[in-house]
């Protein structure tokens, strides 16, 4: 049996890592502030006797004795990481310093749960692990890109000056149930409004586009990463590579929820990027792994999810 420590694991993807984690025989200590995650998320977990809430700021020292670590704290939407830029890169830049020291007493592996948005407004397409990124350090976005880069780098340097045991995975987009109600990003906004009637609000002309994957894809990539050997580093990119823009996202939310919305441009936010996919030709060589999960699949499972939840205010991000 593995003590396993998941930072922001009371978040949306985090929550799923503890569920999968804990199924294998492992013994969970979840650590989050709940600043965007909820014990909700959790809840089916507490009296589970291999199963730790943990209340805490990654930004703070911890000291537990643990053989692996998932870092996955810090605010992940555009919405929520752009309300405290400051405390969203000490968050990335301190929760990492703090989480590899740990990583470096206990001799703990340890993954950071990076992302997409290190390749910032990709001028390559897709995007292999190889391409350093466009990204603006002063705009608005900079916080969440600029705090996940320099993560990156402080995970490198400690393999190579201190030769802590480090997995970096590049997540692409992600979703699936558990994402706040009010979280913010396109899937869980298209199909509350879908839900409830309310106009579907599309950013800039649509056409931009993502390549989504179900959360049941990416826990499953994380956990094989975190088995490779030693000598695998990462970074990885984990996500799927069927391409839409935002516009065929919200028609086929409308059509799948069955809904009487209407579909309304909003301005474009700053720096939003035009378009993303990965490659995932490292990931299908070295962890043996690919999504399974097609879209239409993925979003049904997570429309009963909502619907299920709609009308409770415990899932709304409170503020
Ligand atoms: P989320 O907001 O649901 O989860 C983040 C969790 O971290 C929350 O539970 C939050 O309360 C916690 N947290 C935030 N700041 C913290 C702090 N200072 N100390 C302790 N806990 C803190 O987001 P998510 O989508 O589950 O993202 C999880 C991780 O995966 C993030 O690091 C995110 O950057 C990364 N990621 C997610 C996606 C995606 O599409 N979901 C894509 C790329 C990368
Ligand atoms: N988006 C949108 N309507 C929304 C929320 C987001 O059109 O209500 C767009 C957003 O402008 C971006 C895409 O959907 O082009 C994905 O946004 P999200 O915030 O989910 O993730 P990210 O931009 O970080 O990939």
């Amino acid at each position: 049996m593995k003590r396993i420590l998941i930072t922001g694991g009371a978040g949306f993807i985090g929550s799923h890592l503890c569920d999968r984690l804990l199924k294998e025989g492992n013994d969970v200590i979840c650590l989050d502030n709940f600043l965007t995650g909820t014990k909700r998320n959790i809840e089916h977990l507490i009296g589970n006797k291999y199963f730790e809430l943990v209340r805490h700021d990654v930004t703070l020292p911890f000291y537990a004795e643990v053989d692996e670590i998932y870092n996955l704290a810090c605010p992940a939407s555009p919405v929520h990481y752009q309300v405290n830029p400051i405390k969203t890169i000490k968050t990335s830049v301190m929760g990492a310093i703090n989480m590899l020291g740990l990583a470096k007493r206990t001799k703990a592996k340890i993954l950071q749960a990076s992302t997409s948005e290190v390749y910032g407004n990709p001028e390559v397409h897709p995007q292999p692990e190889t391409y350093w990124g466009n990204v603006n350090p002063l705009g608005t976005r900079s916080s969440y890109d600029e705090g996940k880069r320099c993560a990156e780098s402080l995970f490198m340097s400690y393999y190579h000056q201190n030769g802590v045991r480090i997995k970096i995975a590049r997540i692409f987009n992600t979703y699936g149930p558990r994402m706040r109600l009010n979280d913010g990003r396109v899937v869980s906004n298209f199909i509350v409004q879908a839900l409830k009637n309310e106009p579907i609000t599309v950013y800039g002309n649509g056409k931009q586009t993502r390549s989504f994957q179900y959360v049941d894809d990416v826990v499953d990539g994380l956990v094989r990463l975190m088995n490779t050997n030693n000598d695998i580093t990462g970074p990885v990119n984990i996500g799927n590579t069927n391409e839409y823009s935002v516009e065929d996202l919200a028609s086929i939310i409308k059509r799948l929820t069955i809904s009487k919305s209407e579909i309304v441009m909003h301005p474009l936010p700053d720096d939003d990027p035009m378009k993303r996919k990965p490659d995932i030709s490292l990931a299908r060589e070295i962890l043996g792994w690919e999504p399974l999960i097609e879209l239409e699949q993925g979003l049904t499972q997570t429309i009963d999810y909502y619907k299920s939840k709609i009308d409770s205010t415990d899932y709304i991000i409170k503020r």
